[in-house]
């Protein structure tokens, strides 16, 4: 009976959590902040409605505008960041209509933490080592807020996979790249140098489709080494692009 009642209530408590929206679970602030907090070393405090930064300034949280989801894309606040709840680890499946957790993007806050301009982008790119054992390749990535050195730790697990997933890991495609994302102005990831994109042999990107369908090569094993180490991936989302990984920390409760 005590373990049919606890059912009930485990039962209850997620329908309870599946009937809110993320956006609708409460003051931002206190729900997301943390995650900032946490996550990204040079943000220092969120509170009334504003993220500080080590350096004393500070940008907006909410700017409160009503949006669409299009409108999110374009002209996302940090609250927007959170306006979909990642499905980290899950099984991989087709995402349903305009779920694109991760894909909300605030430049301000990407400036803030990576670099405002190309030039001070580039200061910050370090080289990691891409599959120490099994190719050793150089990539650039940037070094603030540790996003380097968790590509490196995602590499060094990467390299440790038996051999059948090299063919996935080899060539890859870029990661700094200074450009606006395809079909828009907006500055792509890959500008920040905190995004990369596997061999696009083996990819499916929603633009490049003549006709949408969602499929998927690459393996789950992958996607979780560089979801564990706080990288959001693109086959996640219904604008799908499943060579592309990116660091987005906030996404994540934790982060190995
Ligand atoms: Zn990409």
């Amino acid at each position: 009976m005590k373990h049919a009642w606890f059912s009930f209530c485990v039962l209850v408590v997620c329908a309870a959590l599946a009937s809110f929206p993320a956006e609708a679970a409460g003051p931002a602030s206190a729900q997301d902040g943390p995650r900032l907090l946490l996550h990204y070393p040079s943000v220092k405090a969120v509170k009334d409605n504003k993220v500080f930064f080590a350096d004393g300034t500070w940008l907006p949280y909410d700017e409160g505008k009503p949006q669409t989801l299009r409108q999110k894309l374009e002209h996302a606040d940090i609250k927007d960041h959170f306006a979909q709840a990642y499905p980290a680890l899950a099984p991989i499946a087709p995402p349903a209509l305009d779920f694109d957790p991760g894909r909300f993007r605030n430049d301000a806050l990407l400036k803030k933490l990576y670099g405002a301009t190309k030039s001070e982008v580039e200061k910050n790119l370090v080289k990691i080592t891409w599959l120490p054992a099994n190719e050793g390749k150089k990539l650039l990535f940037n070094c603030r807020e540790n996003a380097a050195a968790q590509l490196q730790k995602v590499s060094n697990e990467l390299d440790r996979l038996p051999p059948q997933y090299m063919k996935y890991l080899k060539n890859i495609d870029s990661t700094f790249q200074y450009r606006p994302i395809q079909g828009t102005t907006r500055l792509s990831p890959h500008s920040y140098g905190i995004a990369i994109d596997l061999d696009n042999k083996n990819t499916h990107y929603w633009l490049w489709d003549q006709k949408y369908r969602y499929e998927n090569l690459i393996p789950r094993e992958i996607v979780e080494i560089f979801e564990r180490h706080g990288f959001v991936w693109g086959g996640r989302w219904y604008h799908y692009d499943t060579m592309h990984f990116e660091y987005r920390p906030e996404m994540f409760a934790e982060v190995q």
